[in-house]
């Protein structure tokens, strides 16, 4: 039996994905109640601000940059006594803040742009791109975790923002991740791409969902699509995975081998579904097919399934 390890590229497909390179160094074992204070008290800090799922930049012409200085910060609306501290990154340390202002009230030259936005449009390098993701997941968190699922009481931020603890029981809650399957289902000619409703005109994507307590990527994926789209899977690949943190995704993205070609679309999640040839999907890729069918954008994992797929003999 082939091991599969030592004759894989070493290039790993995941870091060619969106929010993929984040440099940020946690620090996870060395983390104590004195970490946030000490980042707060250091004049080299560098600090990001989220507000209702949107990041603050501030806007040069063309140029966006989403990082502050703590003299920004002290005339900033922010809530400081929320602050998180994320990390060091170049041996700076990072940290995330609570915006408290409607996007229209911020004074310029700052602007709120949704966390999706500032990826797909390019508006930061890798390393902040990344350093954004995990800002948007953990302020999420802990906004959302203010209370004790077992007894109710008050939870109070420790340890800078990477757990919770209860102040009725002790019990102590940590950020979640949320593993989500994307699949690419295949036949050796051909691929199964879906459309949902809300997708921008003409593009489609790989099949998608949550997985579920209980079960492996693997029935997961073969769950999955059997759902949205009657086919059966056989075979599945892992190929990559995409931090997804808008809150807590973690995509993982496989191929999956169809055992059967008949569709049967649930039209309540899906508009369409369909078989797509390689040489039809290498059109898609190349933004050049005939009917206007579109790739989900750069950087997405399902871009990169796709593309791989596509490129594959
Ligand atoms: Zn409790």
């Amino acid at each position: 039996m082939a091991f599969p390890l030592f004759d894989r590229p070493a290039d790993e497909p995941s870091r060619f994905v969106g929010f993929s390179g984040g440099r940020i160094d946690r620090l996870s074992e060395n983390r104590s109640e004195d970490s946030l204070p000490a980042a707060l008290a250091d004049p080299d800090a560098r600090y990001l601000i989220q507000a209702s799922g949107r990041m603050w930049l501030k806007q040069a012409g063309e140029a966006f940059d989403p990082w502050f200085a703590r003299t920004e910060i002290d005339v900033l609306p922010v809530v400081l006594d929320k602050a998180i501290f994320l990390g060091l990154q170049d041996g700076r340390p990072v940290i995330a803040l609570p915006g408290k202002a409607e996007p229209e009230a911020l004074p310029e030259p700052l602007k709120a742009i949704d966390n999706r936005s500032v990826y797909v449009q390019g508006l930061a390098d890798e390393p902040t791109l990344g350093a954004v993701a995990l800002a948007a997941s953990l302020l999420a968190w802990n906004a959302a975790t203010r209370f004790c699922g077992r007894c109710g009481s008050p939870t109070e931020m420790r340890i800078g923002g990477y757990k919770r603890k209860c102040t009725g029981c002790g019990a102590e809650s940590f950020p979640r991740t949320d593993p989500v399957a994307i699949m690419l289902t295949v036949t050796r000619e051909r691929c199964l791409l879906g459309r949902s409703p809300h997708f921008p005109p003409g593009m489609y994507s790989a099949l998608a969902g949550f997985i579920e307590p209980g079960e492996t990527i693997e029935d997961a994926v073969r769950r999955e699509t059997f759902e949205e789209s009657g086919i059966r899977i056989g075979r599945v690949a892992y190929h990559a995975s995409q931090p997804w943190p808008f809150p807590h995704s973690l995509m993982i993205g496989c191929f999956g081998e169809a055992l059967d070609e008949t569709i049967d679309a649930d039209l309540t999640e899906l508009e369409d579904c369909r078989w797509f040839t390689r040489e039809e999907t290498r059109a898609i890729v190349a933004g050049t097919h005939a009917g206007g069918v579109r790739m989900p954008p750069p950087g997405a994992i399902a871009a990169h399934l796709i593309k791989t797929w596509a490129g594959s003999d």
